[in-house]
């Protein structure tokens, strides 16, 4: 990341131009050409310049691909740091993720594992072996371990919870490319559906309801606010992909390590602390006006920004209906973390890896993030989803903790006495934010889907909303930063 310069460089061009007629009115044919020669690099400088904005890891990816294009780039930023929905912690020794954190295997999250080998950022992989299992559910007032469960469990409740994740592989049928999941009618159909009603036609055991509910849940949002279209297309994406190759990695130091190493290799500057409040065309060019009055000129600009915060920004011309409309309409999942961190790694002692899915507390989700971090401690990440990350939209960060607590002393008895510190991020409050990621409510898929491929004059979007395969995930953001990069290129 570089100093901020932007002003000064324009001054070199104004400089530049006035030295330039001086010498031309001084008349030689070699002066003259110099002078020729010169105002064709300016106007190739001027043609080049895009600014985006937003410097999580789509915003981070376009810029990079930009200038290997020959733009000159500039990033604006709201927040104080890098990296948007990324965000590293520190707690003491060991470090932990509020946002993105997991990395399918190389085979899928393909860009991600690509710019992380180009840019030497290290990749850890995730999870215990041998006698330790990976997790539990939480079920019935009792911790039971997956083994327990598929080979000793009631076997009503997993029938059960078997066929809805066998109806979950069937929705494939309706969605022959994930690129274009409403191609067919059925899938229009689909579309109309939302995943709550879906499951209650299933009549499934209210165990077994309660589980497929809180994988909704976990992956997406509230069942009821998700298209069954938007489930059947992550069902086609993950159709022939293993189980050992989801969730199998992270970023050993942190998604922040990932961020920071784009930004090593972008030459341009990045502003933090500058929201864009204002995107201004006028005749081909495009200029940028931030919160704390400063204003960019630019040939083209990549908006990345989520969705709940796009109509923040003043456009002139306007935005055309259905995209502020769209911004305003498209639900976002909402999700939280908070992070435990222990003394003692007390999960391990059950022989159980951390990850627990749990029914009938606000908390759905516990995993360890920590299995390669050393320490005779770890930390553990409590997620929130959907209705019950909602509620907690204007509560303080201790009183979400406090709950999270109070759930954990439930399901492991005696583990608040291992407590060492907390940290929380609930991204339904986030200002620069206001949601988790992208999940389709009921009919938005119809509606909107690749809608903000499109740009809007010199105005370009990206951002992990705008990707068609793995929206939702750190995968589709970087994809996203490609696809816009591609796009402007066309230009030229
Ligand atoms: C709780 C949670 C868990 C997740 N878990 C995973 C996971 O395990 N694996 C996975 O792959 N993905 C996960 N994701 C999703 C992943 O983090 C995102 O898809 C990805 O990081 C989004 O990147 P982005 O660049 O599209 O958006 P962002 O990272 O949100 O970047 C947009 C940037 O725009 C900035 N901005 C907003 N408004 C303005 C403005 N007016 N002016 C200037 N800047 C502005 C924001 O501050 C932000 O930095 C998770 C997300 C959340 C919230």
């Amino acid at each position: 990341m570089k100093v901020s310069k932007r002003k000064d460089s324009l001054r070199v061009v104004v400089n530049c131009v006035v030295f330039s007629s001086m010498l031309s009115a001084c008349g030689s044919n070699e002066t003259q050409s110099v002078v020729e020669e010169q105002k064709k690099d300016q106007v190739q400088q001027i043609e080049n310049q895009a600014v985006v904005v937003g410097a999580g890891l789509s915003g981070l990816t376009a810029a990079y691909e930009l200038e290997r294009i020959g733009y000159s780039v500039t990033i604006l930023e709201a927040k104080e740091r890098l990296g948007g929905r990324i965000g590293t912690v520190q707690m003491g020794t060991q470090h932990g993720e509020l946002g993105g954190e997991f990395i399918d295997g190389p085979t899928v999250h393909q860009e991600i594992h690509r710019y992380a080998s180009l840019f030497n950022v290290e990749l850890a992989d995730t999870g215990y072996w041998g006698e330790i299992e990976s997790g539990a559910y939480y079920i019935e007032g009792k911790l039971v371990s997956y083994t327990d469960f598929d080979e000793s469990f009631d076997t009503e409740i997993v029938n059960d919870y078997n066929r809805f994740n066998n109806a979950l592989n069937l929705l494939v049928d309706a969605v022959p490319d994930a690129n274009d999941p409403a191609m067919l009618e059925v899938a229009k159909k689909y579309d109309l559906t939302d995943v709550q009603s879906w499951i209650d036609d299933m009549q499934l055991h209210p165990t077994a309801k309660l589980i497929a509910e809180q994988f909704v849940r976990g992956e997406f949002d509230e069942p009821s606010d998700l298209s069954l279209l938007h489930l059947a297309q992550y069902a086609r994406v993950y159709e022939l992909v293993s189980e050992d190759d989801v969730e199998s990695h992270r970023f050993l130091h942190g998604g922040k390590a990932m961020a920071q190493a784009f930004a090593d290799n972008i030459e341009g500057d990045i502003h933090l602390n500058q929201a864009v409040t204002k995107i201004s065309e006028l005749d081909g060019r495009v200029t940028i006006n931030t919160i704390s009055g400063d204003s960019f000129q630019a040939d083209v600009v990549v908006v990345t920004v989520p969705l709940p915060v796009l109509n923040k920004i003043e456009f002139s011309p306007r935005l055309p209906q259905a995209l502020s409309d769209a911004a305003k309409n498209i639900n976002y999942g909402s999700h939280s973390k908070v992070l435990l961190q222990y003394s003692k790694r007390f999960w391990l002692e059950q022989t159980l890896g951390g990850e627990t899915i749990v029914t009938g507390l606000p908390t759905g989700w516990t995993w360890e993030t920590t299995e390669r971090q050393g320490g005779e401690g770890g930390i553990l990440i409590a997620y929130t989803s959907g209705d019950y990350s909602v509620i907690q939209k204007d509560w303080s960060d201790q009183q979400i903790i406090d709950a999270r607590l109070d759930e954990m002393e439930i399901m492991y008895p005696g583990s608040n006495a291992f407590l060492v510190d907390a940290k929380v991020q609930n991204w339904v409050a986030e200002p620069w934010t206001q949601g988790g990621f992208i999940a389709y409510g009921p009919g938005q898929v119809t509606k909107y889907w690749k809608l903000f491929q499109q740009p809007v004059g010199q105005v370009y979007f990206a951002g992990e909303h705008t990707d068609t395969l793995y929206l939702g995930y750190m995968e589709g953001a970087v994809r996203s930063g490609i696809r816009v990069a591609e796009q402007i290129a066309q230009l030229n």
